[in-house]
């Protein structure tokens, strides 16, 4: 099943829940509601929910989980991405978060703060939870997966370098683009084989496969449920491949107008257009000698 959250022309500010099947998107939301994560709390099948179709130009993506409980993150777990750093792979997961601020629709504007000169992408596999989970073992673990979906994981690689931790460098908000729709567990008949990709302005960036993955799914859902409950419609950013800008010779970094597009093999693709952050109005007052 491939869901996802979409508004309609006419209606832009009402999130709608569709269903893609071969024939268009189906329009869940009056048999459903219009939240994805609240479907996936209540543990409702949406397979059997019937709805009008779509026009396709009537229709427009949002994130499919605009509001994720956690959204935790996994950092160098890609043995590629790990070798264009000169370093070994980590021992254990390199856990971190996000939070709900950094969720962007695909095709939204992903702003450039102007705290940053360094701003970069990394496509992900993105992990969605469907039950909870509480120390779970690695066998069991894919039993608490709901689905999956794209995630690109916007960095400011000048602020991952001042701080100790990520938070500030990856946590923007609109820094966690998603989407285009999450596809359930069954679709997917191996995550380990994805293909994951990314390109700015066409040009490939990225060019990976889940398969070089340092810590695979299962671990991933067993490692963090030890100590963090996972609760139904949470987010797992299971890393990046090699390829992201900054660790390209010359290191390349994303501009005003510059489009990040990230795929992923069975899943989809999301693309986001940078946009400078504009000069705020007390910028204007310090330039004119006022503030
Ligand atoms: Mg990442």
């Amino acid at each position: 099943m491939r869901l996802l959250a979409f508004a309609l022309a006419g209606d832009p500010q009402r999130p709608r829940l569709g269903r893609r099947n071969a024939d268009g998107v189906h329009d869940l939301t009056d048999a459903l509601g219009s939240d994805l994560g609240t479907l996936i709390v209540s543990g409702v099948d949406p397979g059997d929910a019937a709805g009008p179709l779509v026009d396709p130009a009537e229709m427009a993506l949002l994130a499919p989980l605009p509001r994720p409980g956690k959204i935790i993150c996994v950092g160098l777990n890609y043995h590629d991405h790990c070798r264009e750093q000169g370093i070994d792979p980590p021992a254990y997961p390199i856990l971190f978060s996000k939070f709900a601020n950094a969720v962007a629709h695909p095709g939204q504007v992903v702003v450039r703060p102007r705290a940053t000169d360094r701003l970069d992408l990394e496509c992900e596999l993105g992990v969605v939870i469907g039950r909870r989970a509480k120390s779970v073992g690695r066998e069991a673990a894919m039993e608490h997966v709901f689905g999956y979906t794209v995630v690109n994981d916007v960095t400011m690689r000048d602020l991952q370098r001042e701080d100790s931790q990520w938070l500030r460098a990856k946590g923007s908000d609109g820094f966690a683009p998603m989407g285009p729709e999450v596809v359930t567990r069954d679709e997917i008949a191996d995550p380990q084989r994805l293909g994951v990709r990314s390109s700015v302005n066409g040009e490939t960036w990225q060019d990976s496969s889940t398969s070089e993955m340092v810590f695979d799914v299962a671990t991933l859902v067993a490692f963090a449920s030890r100590t963090i409950t996972l609760e139904p419609g949470d987010l797992i950013a299971t890393g990046t491949p090699a390829g992201v800008g900054h660790f390209q010779d010359p290191p390349r970094y994303l501009h005003d107008g510059d489009v990040m597009r990230c795929e992923i093999d069975g899943i989809g693709a999301i693309e986001n257009r940078v946009a400078d952050e504009q000069p705020r109005i007390d910028d204007h007052a310090v330039a004119a000698g006022l503030g």
